[in-house]
């Protein structure tokens, strides 16, 4: 069985403990955030879902960093979402 990379944090909040996978009913996979309600790309396979989803963490990455250079730092304007005490 091929190894499932490691999925990258979320592009919507930042966490990785609300990330999974899942399948829609026509058979094709996402990473869906269930904290924040980020989808990512839909593909054949698990695998596939993750690495389109490690590749959109990735190019955002550079794109806010190179928007960072020009503009300065992003600034979220929504509330973060209030954790569960555990
Ligand atoms: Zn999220």
């Amino acid at each position: 069985m091929a190894t499932i990379p490691k999925l990258a944090p979320c592009p919507g909040c930042g966490e990785t403990d609300g990330l999974d996978v899942y399948k829609y009913e026509s058979g094709w996979r996402y990473v869906e955030c269930d904290l924040c309600w980020y989808h990512g790309p839909g593909e054949g396979s698990i695998r596939e879902a993750v690495k389109s989803h490690n590749d959109r963490v990735a190019d955002l990455a550079v794109r806010r960093a190179a928007l960072a250079a020009e503009y300065g730092p992003f600034v979220r304007h929504t509330q973060p979402r209030v954790r569960r005490a555990s």
